[in-house]
């Protein structure tokens, strides 16, 4: 049996920002329990940081706003990405530290898992559709 996905549409102004790691916060858009895909409106701040990852699925996203230094930004030869700028990252991407100068805000859309990895390589936490559902109840859940 086919069954159409319904139509979807999020009004991202009415909804509150929920803590994805210190200094990145979300608003989630889409999750998908069928493709594990997920969507997220997100907003790091001046300063903060993603730790060294592997994505497991493809990625994409679209700046917003501010910066973000993808492998060190431009000045080492990595991508600095500004608003109006689309990133694809393919599977088994690592991504050393992607850091944000200052506040900036982009869609995020990943296509599975990202697994977070230490300096000898071990991994460290996955993050995947169920682990941003459970982060955004959790914030949910305090803000009620
Ligand atoms: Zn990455």
């Amino acid at each position: 049996m086919v069954r159409v996905q319904p139509e979807e549409y999020v009004s991202t102004r009415s909804m509150s920002w929920a803590a994805l790691s210190p200094g990145i916060w979300m608003k989630v858009l889409r999750l998908s329990a069928e493709s594990g895909t997920w969507t997220v409106l997100l907003r790091a701040e001046a300063g903060a940081s993603f730790a060294r990852h592997r994505h497991l699925a493809a990625g994409e996203y679209f700046m917003l706003s501010g910066k973000m230094e993808v492998r060190g930004g431009a000045q080492a030869g990595g991508v600095t990405a500004v608003a109006g700028d689309y990133g694809w990252e393919p599977v088994s991407v690592i991504h050393d530290h992607t850091f944000f100068p200052e506040e900036t805000e982009f869609l995020f859309t990943n296509h599975g898992a990202v697994q977070f990895l230490d300096e000898q390589g071990n991994t460290t936490s996955v993050l995947d559709w169920e682990v941003i559902e459970s982060l955004a109840q959790a914030t949910s859940a305090r803000a009620a």
